[in-house]
């Protein structure tokens, strides 16, 4: 492969000839060479709580946790944190990261970062939306607004930035868990908490969480759906029928079972229709590190190849990239990452598996 210095851009690729050892400037690495990774959800504003919140508590007694335990750090600690996330990311092999954001500390970091960030400002809150903060948001470059799931923003706010023009992609959690679908029923877990507390919901007359999605979100906006733990046929097959465009359904197992203790049951039928699988990490807050190949260990028995596309082409048309990164070709401008402790007779990463940027 020969690649320009200074843009990075891939300008040939060449069969390996035995003319090349003994020709300056060529270097040799074992291994599997493959593009840069796109860690396709993050949070990366939340570095500082790694191993701050302990695993197994659940998924309403994590999301309490974060803005408590945020509180106990200050600034300098968490842009500390952020740039180290930052320079680990860029050195295990990641290209671009689809960041949740919800102020405006992580941006100094991400304009510097050799990383490119799409960063998605979500908007929530069913007392008091926080979508006018949010907008603020948007004087940074490469940054959007999304509504952070479908049972934390209420009926107006949840239409209208849906709605909004603009070519940038909608990142939405969608069915992390059990209560999700439930309390559009009016039961299970999220229904009792909401009760207790006296939150008001105006749009549980969608009847499930698809629905919701289906009815709000135009068929040709773009959207990635993240963690997809309780998807069942009929939801999948209802969206792929509303939307005219790909759907990219981002998995984040290690977050899931930091959390819950669950693994994604939809991959088998995500694989069987085709659907565009991407990885995420999820926040430092539930994840032992922000580590794509970890990610692609948890999925035993799918062909390394597939988990690579997730882990890099499909991530980077997810986040509108598809064109520069995600895939080793002549004219893109992908990093070059080496992926050592692949076990070669069944083409598949062992447990001490690592990648490393090369370039
Ligand atoms: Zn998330």
């Amino acid at each position: 492969m020969t690649v320009d210095a200074v843009t990075h851009e891939i300008l040939a690729i060449e069969q390996y000839d035995e003319r090349l050892d003994a020709m300056a400037g060529v270097e040799f690495y074992a291994g599997i060479m493959t593009a840069g990774f796109v860690n396709a959800h993050c949070h990366v504003e939340l570095a500082c709580l790694q191993g701050a919140i302990p695993p197994g508590g659940g998924f309403a007694a994590f999301g309490s946790a974060v803005g408590a335990k945020r509180a106990e750090f200050t600034s300098s600690q968490m842009l500390h944190a952020i740039r180290k996330a930052d320079r680990t990311m860029y050195e295990e092999g990641v290209d671009a990261v689809g960041d949740i954001v919800n102020d405006d500390l992580s941006f100094a970091i991400k304009r510097e970062s050799a990383i490119r960030y799409r960063s998605f400002a979500e908007v929530f809150g069913l007392r008091a939306s926080n979508e006018e903060r949010c907008r603020a948001l948007l004087a940074h470059p490469e940054t959007s607004l999304t509504p952070h799931s479908t049972y934390s923003v209420q009926d107006a706010s949840f239409r209208r930035v849906c709605t909004e023009r603009g070519d940038a992609p909608l990142s939405i959690h969608f069915l992390e868990s059990e209560g999700e679908e439930q309390l559009f029923r009016g039961e299970g877990a999220m229904h009792e908490w909401y009760t207790r507390v006296g939150f008001e919901c105006d749009f549980l007359h969608y009847g499930s969480p698809a629905r919701r999605i289906i009815e709000s979100v135009p068929h040709d906006r773009s959207v990635l759906l993240v963690h997809n733990c309780y998807l069942s046929e009929q939801t999948i097959d209802a969206l792929l029928t509303h939307f005219s465009v790909p759907i990219y359904w981002v998995l984040c197992p290690r977050s899931n079972r930091y959390i819950s203790g669950i693994e994604p049951q939809s991959v088998a039928m995500l694989r069987q229709k085709g659907c565009n699988i991407c990885i995420g990490t999820d926040s430092p807050a539930s994840n032992d590190s922000l580590s794509i190949i970890e990610e692609l260990k948890c999925f035993r028995g799918i062909p390394l190849e597939e988990l690579l596309g997730w882990a890099t082409h499909n991530g980077a048309a997810a986040l509108g990239y598809g064109d520069t990164l995600g895939t080793i070709a002549v004219g893109r401008r992908c990093g070059i990452v080496v992926i050592s402790g692949v076990d070669f007779s069944t083409m598949t990463l062992t447990e001490r598996a690592s990648a490393r940027r090369i370039l």
